[in-house]
């Protein structure tokens, strides 16, 4: 589009392109000396049983506590490790956190750590999977491993070695964001998922029409046909919710469940002390 515009427009789009590159330099060296100091910590985000109420899982997600720049997203550093090569050190710590805090719980829920399509095509991610599972004294089948489609571009046997592995442990692995990328149907045949995780911005539809019902019941029949859990990932209303609810989807992740929470919430709402945690968990009786 710039190019069609003129010279003019060209010229801004290459100042532009070259603030964004010297942006993307200060990140990787703000990223480098975040892994050498430690600044990140994870949150833990509830996926909730329609069915009962209770928590099922966490979901861990990274956070970055910049001492200048303040919260970074991860939206926005992922990519930027990704492509710095940091996200080998960041993923491995992500692992090792999320097994040995999820071993402390008081309950046993399992806890789900998403992978960057780098750390889940390594040849020995196996090894590091358990190694970091044995000194947590995390048993395996309290691990989801969530990827996206974007994997998929990788060496399809890496993949396939790994996630047979993987599951042969007794990890489960969910395709994480289902139906935002381009042949999400194709993988589901490929390669053996354990639950899909179906992207919030059809759930987010749920309720405003009848397009997003639909697409939402042909997942949750697919998935009942494959043998795949399937959760729900951003409800945020009621009315999204009660959708799910009587398309009978029976596990949900949003705001509206919990947002992403300190492990010393997380612990809280395990105990059953969720009350007075404001804004965190949905008043029970919507669940029940
Ligand atoms: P994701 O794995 O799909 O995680 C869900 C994202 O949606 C999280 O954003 C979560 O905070 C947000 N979310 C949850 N419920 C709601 C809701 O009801 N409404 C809305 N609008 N958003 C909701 P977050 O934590 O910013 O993470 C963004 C993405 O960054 C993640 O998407 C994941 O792809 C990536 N990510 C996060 N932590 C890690 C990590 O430790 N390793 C890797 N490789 N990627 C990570
Ligand atoms: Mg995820
Ligand atoms: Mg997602
Ligand atoms: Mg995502």
């Amino acid at each position: 589009a710039a190019k069609r515009s003129g010279r003019n427009t060209f010229a801004l789009y290459d100042e532009y392109m070259e603030r964004d590159a010297e942006e993307q330099r200060s990140l990787e060296r703000d990223l480098r000396e975040a892994v050498a100091t430690g600044q990140f910590h994870l949150v833990y985000q509830p996926v909730c049983s329609t069915h009962s109420g209770e928590v099922a899982s966490f979901e861990a997600l990274i956070r970055w506590c910049h001492p200048v720049r303040g919260h970074v997203p991860p939206s926005l550093f992922i990519p930027v490790a990704e492509q710095a090569g940091l996200i080998l050190p960041i993923g491995a710590w992500v692992l090792e956190t999320a097994c040995s805090e999820a071993a402390a719980w008081p309950r046993p829920v399992r806890v789900a750590v998403n992978m960057s399509p780098p750390q889940f095509l390594q040849h020995d991610l196996c090894d590091q999977v358990r190694r970091a599972l044995d000194r947590a004294g995390l048993p395996p089948d309290r691990l989801d491993i969530e990827v996206t489609e974007g994997l998929m571009l990788g060496d399809e046997e890496v993949v396939l070695t790994n996630m047979t592995r993987l599951r042969a442990m007794g990890v489960r692995i969910s395709l994480d964001d289902f139906g935002t990328g381009h042949s999400s149907l194709s993988y589901l045949r490929r390669f053996p998922f354990d639950r899909i995780k179906i992207d919030r911005s059809f759930v987010q539809n749920l309720g405003v029409g009848t397009e997003a019902r639909a697409i939402v019941h042909s997942v949750l029949s697919l998935g009942r046909n494959l043998k795949l859990d399937i959760i729900a990932e951003g409800v945020e209303t009621e009315l999204q919710l009660h959708e799910l609810r009587m398309l009978r989807c029976e596990l949900v992740q949003g705001y509206l469940l919990g947002k992403p929470m300190t492990m010393d919430d997380a612990v809280a709402l395990l105990r059953g002390a969720a009350q007075g945690m404001e804004g965190r968990a949905a008043p029970q009786p919507t669940l029940a």
